[in-house]
């Protein structure tokens, strides 16, 4: 399927025959206006949007351009709407346990290289040539946010090393209008063609006379294109000022392939150079790059009357992704940070003063890492900044990061403890970035993971030290590990190393595997090597490649060095190639003979079908800690490896005779999963039930996720986890509680049409009722006791307690007749009660609430609440509004999706809403963009009906969707686990639920 989008883009850029003879910089006549009226974000004719400018804008676009591309979006979106109205998904009653999650997706072959002209592509390869390399940049661009216009110059400095003549770079969208290249001695060489190839987004430009190794060239161009409106490349955003006048904003978002829209560049990580950047804006608005302002000039006369150029500094070597500029009317607070950099958060005005705490946290985050990395930060200035449209929750651009709203602002006496943490952590993931990720760079997007995922790690490091008390690294686990474990049992996962060449494939790997999965190695390997032996390891890293690239090679070197010395060398590479090349990994087995322990290894699969059985070839180096009874306190760790060869291996070792058990994995802290023989199991058990605090919270709740996770793969009977289960009574922590409720609650999901849900929710109502009795709805406790509390307060009211539900509701009325004011750690279970058991007048009320507010997390509160209703008509007109884009950002309609699939009344519709929109998704969110597998996953992930899974593979067969290809490969194999489950586990689940649930 071709996208209306796809079509244009394809059609924005050609090549012009007349260069030869035009090729001259400047010869064209910039100065032409248009009245053209702006486009809203919906593509429709936005006239307001002509207040944002009070001069006549300056563009020689064209009102037939604008309104072309218009009727050509109508058009396709009507086509597409037909095709859909006729493509229903079709039932089918059986579906066979081998299903192949691998091949039902509609795959589009790559198109032969023809360039827009007709005329073959001469370079047919998704990467550069690498014999030109860029030094230089100096980029120009005037976003015209009347008309959407956009216009830029570049000018890069090149180096030569194998004799050319021709020059291949990336470009997207953009129409060049001039090309001109020169010699070292400013001679030029003329250019004799130059094509464009869409599929692959590069320019070819083809010489007169060869460019001879060992010089230096340049390139200059001028260009045309669009200010973008789908939140990728350039593009524009708006908020409302208090008075109610939209006001708007351009911003980049460049990561990973989208500087080539803004402007033509060699746009590959491993490609680092300086940029001088330009901005043209009017005089009312401030702009902003990466690197400080140096100066302001008039340009009127060479871009229209009233515009100035603001002139950055030359960066340090950068790659292109983390270029950024922004155009804006915010306002700003900073601070210095101990080293003498301006650490600045800007804001629109009239919200500067909810940065207050993150400019704080900032600051002293900055500080902490600086010194962590023992590296100073190159730039002079780091600027922060909130953006009201941000597809993802930030962006570490180099000395102008970019956050949503949520995840930068928030009210100290409407911010609930959750949100707070969330603010502080993406705050240390991006501060993290400015040194890895920035400073050192992934030399291709393979490793990926190595930035993401020590970033990921290091928010969490960065988080401990400032607030050591919230007990981060348990949280680390709850966040990271576990999801990961989750996602990485599926046959569909793959390596935290992959392969990948073209936008889609990397868009797609910005997934758990890559953050989460790579954060857990990397805490793995670190409570191996050491805290400090690891952290001298990073600042060599960083020492060695800074303003350069590097692989996992460079970087596992680096960590081994720290290790020559120590009596226990660990020989990091060996070790980390067997958890970096493969998908996927081990379950250890324990079985006890007498005082031997035979531990083995293999594969785990959540599905382990005919078709996708476990691969016996795949082994790790497993660091395998325990401890047992005899010392319940002292952990030892062997490795699962042959002590000669060094291969991964299983072993077998002694423990005490006396001893009545032993516990493997200690803390959770290694990236593997534990099953015990049935004896050993029991004995676990009976710690947990009679001294629970024998385990640490990270032990128990890991027996918990091992335990539930082994039932749902058919590895352990399904009695075991609710056996282990009944010791939560006297469950007082964070972690065990969040990871019980987690499977209680998708065992909730998957018995949502039968018998024993009933008795499921007696249970788990006995099981919160001890703990609920103490903490109730009092608030103003510690961090980490707050977010148990709302752990808890949720599961109360989710499972029905009614003392909880009485309550919630109570206080729901009370607030919706002003007679209180919620406290923020429980104002979202109250408002979410309140709509779940009220009707069209309390989520009327609520909606107008979330239109009001300018709390960005008081939204998520009333974005989640909303979809709590128990009216399917309601549901439905809320996903409308989401889809419709009038009062929802385009940011938040997963937020929708993935609230309204968590509601069992709302699941269904999700499903429907997304096959009838499936145009309008695509259109809003691009093929190429992480959002549309998480739309996947979140809509359908959950079901466990075989008639449900025939549904989504028959609607998706002839679907291409891109970038969420893997997302959809994982969502067939996730509901084919809980069929599979069900399958296995449906009679026996009810019997030991009515034998061991109180009446209620
Ligand atoms: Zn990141």
């Amino acid at each position: 399927m071709t996208s209306e989008r796809a079509a244009i883009r394809l059609q924005t850029i050609r090549s012009v025959p007349e260069y030869n003879t035009m090729n001259r910089v400047g010869s064209l006549d910039f100065s032409t206006t248009s009245s053209t009226p702006p486009l809203t974000e919906d593509g429709k004719i936005n006239y307001e949007k002509g207040e944002f400018y009070t001069n006549p804008p300056v563009a020689t676009c064209s009102r037939k351009q604008a309104v072309f591309i218009i009727g050509l979006i109508l058009a396709t979106l009507l086509t597409c709407s037909l095709i859909i109205a006729f493509v229903r998904p079709s039932h089918c009653g059986h579906v066979e346990e081998g299903l192949d999650f691998h091949e039902d997706v509609a795959v589009t072959p790559p198109p032969e290289a023809i360039a827009t002209n007709g005329e073959p592509f001469p370079w047919n390869d998704v990467r550069l040539p690498d014999f030109i390399v860029p030094l230089r940049y100096s980029v120009v661009l005037h976003p015209n946010l009347t008309t959407l216009f956009l216009r830029g110059q570049m000018e890069v400095v090149f180096a030569v090393q194998k004799e050319t003549n021709f020059i291949v770079f990336h470009g997207k969208d953009v129409t060049l209008t001039v090309v001109m290249v020169k010699d070292k001695n400013m001679r030029e060489i003329m250019t004799t063609r130059t094509l464009y190839y869409p599929y692959h987004q590069q320019i070819y430009i083809e010489l007169k006379n060869y460019l001879m190794p060992g010089n230096n060239y340049s390139l200059a161009l001028r260009y045309e294109g669009m200010v973008r409106t789908d939140l990728e490349g350039l593009y524009i955003s708006s908020y409302k000022s208090p008075g109610g006048v939209k006001r708007y904003l351009v911003t980049t978002h460049f990561q990973p392939t989208s500087a080539r829209s803004a402007f033509p560049c060699w746009d590959e990580p491993n490609y680092k150079a300086r940029f001088k950047i330009g901005v043209v804006r009017q005089r009312n608005y401030v702009a902003l790059s990466n690197m400080p302002l140096d100066n302001t000039e008039d340009v009127s006369i060479f871009w229209g009357s009233g515009l100035v150029q603001d002139n950055f500094h030359e960066s340090v070597p950068m790659s292109t992704y983390l270029v950024a500029l922004v155009v804006c009317d915010y306002g700003r607070i900073h601070e210095v940070t101990k080293t003498g950099v301006t650490l600045s958060i800007y804001a629109p005005p009239h919200m500067t003063s909810q940065a207050d705490f993150a400019l704080k946290a900032a600051v002293k985050l900055f500080d902490y890492f600086q010194s962590f990395f023992g590296f100073s930060y190159p730039l002079p200035k780091l600027d922060l900044i909130s953006m009201p449209d941000f597809a993802a929750g930030a962006m570490e651009n180099w000395g102008l990061a970019v956050f949503r709203e949520s995840a930068l602002l928030m009210d100290n006496n409407t911010t609930s403890s959750s949100a707070k943490q969330r603010v502080v952590l993406i705050l240390a993931h991006e501060l993290a970035h400015q040194w890895y990720g920035n400073l050192v760079t992934m030399k291709w997007w393979d490793d990926l993971w190595l930035s993401e995922g020590f970033a990921s790690f290091a928010e969490y490091i960065g988080v401990h030290h400032i607030f050591p008390e919230w007990a981060m690294m348990d949280q680390f686990l709850h966040s990271n590990t576990m999801p990961a474990l989750r996602t990485d049992a599926l046959s569909t996962s793959h390596a935290v190393s992959v392969t990948v060449s073209d936008p889609i494939e990397i868009e797609a790997i910005f997934d758990t595997i890559s953050y989460s999965k790579g954060a857990s190695i990397f805490y793995m390997l670190q409570r191996v090597l050491g805290e400090e032996i690891m952290r001298r390891g990073l600042m060599l890293y960083l020492e060695r490649h800074q303003f350069g690239n590097a692989n996992m090679d460079d970087l596992w070197q680096a960590l081994s060095l720290g290790t020559l010395n120590s009596s226990h060398p660990v020989p990091v590479k060996d070790m980390m190639d067997t958890w970096t090349h493969q998908l996927g990994y081990p379950l250890v087995t324990l079985r006890r003979h007498g005082n031997m322990i035979h531990a083995s290894q293999k594969h785990f699969l959540l599905v382990n079908s005919s078709l996708h059985s476990v691969n016996s070839s795949h082994k790790w180096h497993v660091p395998l800690s325990f401890t047992t009874s005899a010392a319940p306190n002292i952990e030892s760790q062997i490795w699962m490896r042959d002590p000669l060869s060094l291969r991964a291996s299983d072993i077998n070792f002694e423990i005490p005779m006396n001893v009545s058990w032993i516990k493997a994995n200690v803390n959770a802290s290694g990236y593997y999963r534990v099953n015990y023989e049935p004896a050993i199991w029991q004995s676990l058990i009976r710690v947990l039930a009679n001294q629970p605090t024998t385990f640490s919270p990270a032990d128990r709740a890991q027996l918990i996720d091992d335990a539930f996770t082994l039932a749902w793969a058919g590895m352990l009977n399904v009695t075991v986890p609710l056996t282990l289960s009944q010791y939560l009574v006297n469950e007082t922590e964070y972690l065990p509680w969040s990871t019980a409720l987690y499977h209680l609650r998708k065992l909730d999901t998957v018995l949502s049409i039968r018998t024993a849900r009933r008795s499921l929710h007696c249970f788990v109502r006995h099981l919160v009722t001890p703990l609920y009795s103490i903490m109730g709805w009092t608030t103003k406790v510690p961090h980490i006791q707050s977010l148990l509390q709302r752990e808890l307060l949720e599961a109360a009211v989710y499972f029905g307690l009614s003392s909880a539900v009485n309550e919630a509701r109570r206080l729901f009325t009370q607030w919706m007749s002003g007679q209180v004011q919620l406290p923020p750690d429980i104002r979202d279970i109250v408002y979410s009660t309140g709509i779940k058991y009220g009707g069209w007048t309390e989520w009327d009320y609520c909606w107008q609430r979330y239109k009001e507010t300018n709390v960005p997390d008081e939204r998520l509160n009333f974005l989640r609440a909303l979809a709590a209703s128990n009216d399917p008509w309601i549901l439905q007109q809320y996903l409308d509004f989401a889809m419709e884009r009038n009062s929802i950002r385009v940011q938040d309609i997963r937020k929708v999706v993935e609230s309204v699939a968590q509601n069992p009344v709302g699941s269904l519709l999700v499903w429907r809403q997304l096959q009838t929109r499936w145009n309008m998704i695509e259109v809003t969110f691009g093929r190429a963009s992480f959002t549309i597998g998480r739309l996947i996953l979140a809509a359908v992930s959950h079901f466990h009906d075989p008639l449900d899974l025939k549904s989504v593979q028959t609607f998706f067969r002839n679907v291409n969707v891109g970038s969420g290809k893997r997302s959809l490969m994982q969502s067939l194999e996730l509901i084919q686990a809980n069929i599979n489950f069900l399958n296995k586990n449906d009679r026996q689940l009810e019997q030991w639920l009515n034998r061991n649930s109180p009446r209620c």
